[in-house]
């Protein structure tokens, strides 16, 4: 069985093909039937015309919209416009019928929330389809990018039991009865009678780990779900996604910043290459000028910029912003929109943020203020990356985590690397829904993720 992209594609004629899939469209003639098909290997369908003598009149009435069949016929140049090919089709079986009258998906532009409660059947419209391709593209994409370059590929723990990073926004993993936990003798929950005999969550980032393996075999990286129990509902959010995390040994945070560069160039560069249909798709309906927008930044590295210029840039602004900047805040969506829009008017790298925002690890400056943090932003979304040089420094990662308060009992494993063969090193994370948001313009970080689970929801 042949698919639809590759019957597109051939230069062969007046072969006999077997085609199976979905039905988009069906247009009646007096004695003719047109089914436009779609089999999920490409955007285009396939045009199957078929002699109504050859269908039983109950058949013809069921072949709908959403209804899957199977044809056979003779592949032939196609008379009508925006088509190589269609099919003269010689037998049809239908599969499965979708009775009109509750099919969701009918032939209309449907909105996106709508669409997100049948997430269950939005595959099977253009934009999902062709998200699900570029999804699968650039997933492959990243490993091809790291393993040309040596990279090992490392399968860091989803439970953890560690909760140093983003305490607050971890979800909790236990077997303990919740309406009946153990307790100790102070009436406290008691973790020794929990499955791990701790407490457990589910992974932040998989980087600690990354960055023992990283102080022992190179460069690595890892490419798996990652959860936050972000209570808040914006555009730029999930509480599941997927996070790439590439992490370097004898890498500094120049080092750093040239590999996140690259990275993001080669991945543009990827998608342009193997999706322009799809890439087209969203160009059309879902924001105009994305595609040469993406072309226009694989080309270009990005701009490199450090907190404090952007903090200036941010205070001499022609408009007050909702969050008034000053040196010491964080970077809020509409100062890296601005920062990214108006004022680079392009992605940028923005480096040594002040240490009192940052997480412990990072390497800190001479200046005793700043630390070796970097972020990309890119227009529309802000961040997308996150990274930083590690601290190599025992002495001085310990002094750090005791101000910030952090058990360097329970950290006894990573400190490890910085008392053995210390050696400096650095990394960084990549949201890989917010670069499908990047590449596709697709406003909701819930349309760009099969599934999504976000705040208040978790439905199919
Ligand atoms: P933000 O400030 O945008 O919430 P963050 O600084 O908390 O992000 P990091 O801890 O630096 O995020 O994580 C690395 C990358 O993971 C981010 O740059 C972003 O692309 C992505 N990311 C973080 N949180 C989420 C989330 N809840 N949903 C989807 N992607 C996320
Ligand atoms: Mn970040």
């Amino acid at each position: 069985m042949k698919r639809i992209k590759e019957l597109l594609q051939t230069e062969e004629r007046d072969i006999e093909i077997e085609l199976k899939g979905w039905i988009r469209t069906k247009r009646d003639s007096k004695d003719l039937i047109f089914l436009e098909i779609n089999d999920g290997s490409t955007l285009k369908g396939l045009q199957i015309i078929l002699d109504k003598k050859l269908i039983s009149e109950e058949i013809q009435h069921d072949l709908g919209t959403g209804a899957s069949v199977s044809v056979s016929g003779i592949l032939v140049d196609s008379p009508a416009k925006g088509q190589s090919v269609e099919l003269q089709g010689k037998s049809l079986i239908l599969l499965g019928n979708a009775p009109a009258m509750d099919y969701p998906l009918q032939k209309k532009k449907h909105s996106f929330e709508f669409l997100r409660e049948i997430a269950h059947l939005r595959p099977r419209t253009n934009t999902f389809g062709a998200l699900a391709r570029v999804r699968n593209a650039l997933s492959f994409a990243i490993h091809q990018f790291f393993q040309q370059r040596g990279f090992l590929y490392i399968h860091t723990p989803i439970i953890t039991g560690s909760d140093a990073e983003g305490a607050g926004q971890m979800f909790q993993v236990t077997t303990l009865d919740i309406n009946a936990p153990a307790r100790d003798s102070n009436g406290k929950v008691n973790y020794n009678e929990d499955f791990f005999g701790k407490k457990a969550h589910l992974t932040v980032s998989g980087q600690l780990q990354a960055e023992n393996y990283a102080c022992a075999l190179g460069n690595v990286y890892t490419f798996g779900p990652t959860f936050r129990a972000e209570n808040s509902k914006t555009t730029r959010h999930l509480a599941e996604f997927w996070m790439v995390e590439p992490e370097m040994a004898f890498c500094d945070l120049d080092g750093d910043q040239d590999m996140a560069d690259d990275f993001i160039n080669y991945l543009l560069n990827y998608i342009l290459k193997h999706c322009p249909e799809d890439l087209e798709f969203f160009n059309q309906w879902i924001l105009k000028g994305t595609m040469e927008n993406l072309q226009s930044v694989a080309e270009t590295p990005f701009e490199r910029i450090s907190y404090t210029q952007a903090m200036k840039a941010l205070e001499k602004a022609p408009f007050d912003f909702q969050f008034k900047p000053h040196w010491g805040c964080d970077l809020q969506t509409e100062h890296e929109r601005y920062l990214t829009e108006q004022w680079i008017k392009g992605p940028v790298i923005v480096s040594d943020y002040p240490r009192e925002i940052k997480a412990f690890y990072m390497k800190q400056n001479e200046d005793g203020k700043t630390v070796r943090a970097m972020d990309v932003l890119v227009p529309r979304l802000g961040e997308i990356i996150g990274g930083s040089q590690r601290e190599e420094d025992l002495d001085k990662l310990k002094l750090r985590m005791n101000q910030m308060d952090l058990d360097t009992q329970e950290y006894n494993w990573y400190l490890d690397l910085r008392r053995y063969g210390t050696v400096p090193h650095a990394g960084f994370g990549l949201g890989f829904e917010r670069l499908i948001q990047y590449v596709t313009g697709l406003q909701n970080i819930r349309d760009v993720i099969p599934f999504p689970r976000a705040v208040g929801t978790i439905k199919f």
